[in-house]
């Protein structure tokens, strides 16, 4: 496992301040690192591409992914400038990044009104109990894909 590298947060940190001063989203950047060098850096993009998903670690995901052809980057490590929201770090454990630095953390973030805590809180409810109303429907008709899925022996897993 390589060793924290401060290089790669300053990248990181430079990218979340390009983002504000160029008014293309908020204070968010992130570099992804494998074998030592960065293969993916973006920044939030949120307001300039009116894309909610489109936060730093988010893009930075897409773009190591396409740089290596792969949907999963085992081998790699995520810089970001501020500890990961809940929709990131749940993409984070999709895309089986090896680990994560951060530097802002969530409390840092919520000083400045992004506020992930509620997103955490939520999640922790049952979901009667949430501000999002889920309605389950159609469970039966929904099946067959899973059932289609398991039958198929030619299939990429993941
Ligand atoms: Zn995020």
């Amino acid at each position: 496992m390589a060793q924290a590298n401060s290089q790669f947060m300053q990248e990181a940190i430079a990218l979340s301040i390009k983002s504000v001063k160029s008014g293309q989203g908020g204070p968010f950047g992130a570099v992804i690192v494998k074998d030592g060098e960065i293969i993916a850096k973006a920044h939030n993009q949120v307001t300039s591409t009116n894309d909610p998903t489109a936060h730093a670690e988010i893009m930075a995901i897409r773009q190591a992914c396409q740089v290596l052809q792969t949907f999963q980057l085992n081998g790699c490590e995520l810089y970001t400038s501020c500890e990961p929201c809940p929709m990131c770090l749940g993409a984070i454990y999709w895309a089986r990044l090896d680990r994560v630095y951060y530097a802002n953390t969530k409390a840092d973030a919520a000083d400045i009104d992004f506020d992930d805590q509620f997103i955490y809180q939520e999640l922790d409810l049952p979901i009667g109990e949430r501000q999002l109303p889920m309605v389950q429907m159609m469970r039966q008709e929904a099946l067959s894909a899973f059932q289609l899925w398991s039958q198929t022996v030619d299939k990429t897993e993941y």
